[in-house]
């Protein structure tokens, strides 16, 4: 399949099938992907990071590794990754609490409303929003276990590459977070590619 825009500051759905591959593409190089998985047939089966890092027994993805669902069960496999591979699985996605907090007077888009939007459209619901896998997103974890919100590593055109292990809904948000340094300072459009 041809490769499709996601813009900047925006929010997709996309359906997959089980076997299907989705390339994250960080077309800018420092724009961080919040991403969700749903399971097609049951919304409330979906990845969970919790879950994943409880599986994998760390706080960071790399190739041929299997995230799982709230139900243990495989969601989504990293099957290439040309980037850095450095990905967040603590953050909470931004939400309108968070820009309150940061200062923000007004309406700022956020991944949590672009994660309801995205599946507004393809008909879903849900009652609770997941933690997201932040893709690109760099948090640096300390030695004393303190984090820090840092500029992604990744660079122009590096992709991750995500396989469907059931149906599922894939969610993707271009984080609109423009407060805090997390997508180098601007927000960039990415693109995809499902093959
Ligand atoms: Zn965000």
């Amino acid at each position: 399949m041809a490769q499709q825009r996601l813009p900047a500051k925006s929010g997709i759905a996309v359906p997959l099938v089980k076997g299907q591959l989705i390339q994250v593409i960080n077309t800018h190089g420092k724009q961080v992907v919040d991403t969700w998985a749903f399971d097609s047939q049951d919304p409330s089966s979906h990845l969970s990071m919790e879950h994943t890092r409880a599986s994998l027994l760390k706080i960071s993805i790399a190739v041929g590794d299997t995230l799982v669902t709230n139900r243990r069960t495989p969601i989504l496999t990293v099957v290439e990754d040309t980037s850095p591979g450095v990905h967040d699985l603590l953050i909470a996605a931004c939400d309108s609490h968070r820009y309150a907090q940061l200062g923000v007077k007004g309406y700022h888009n956020s991944c949590v409303d672009n994660l309801h939007n995205a599946l507004k459209a393809v008909g879903t619901r849900i009652s609770s929003v997941p933690s997201p896998l932040n893709l690109f997103m760099n948090v640096p974890v300390a030695s004393d276990g303190s984090l820090s919100f840092a500029d992604p590593l990744c660079e122009a055109g590096q992709s991750c590459t995500l396989r469907a292990e059931t149906d599922l809904i894939l969610v993707m948000s271009a984080c609109p977070q423009d407060v805090t340094p997390v997508n180098g300072g601007k927000c960039a459009d990415i693109h995809f590619v499902v093959t």
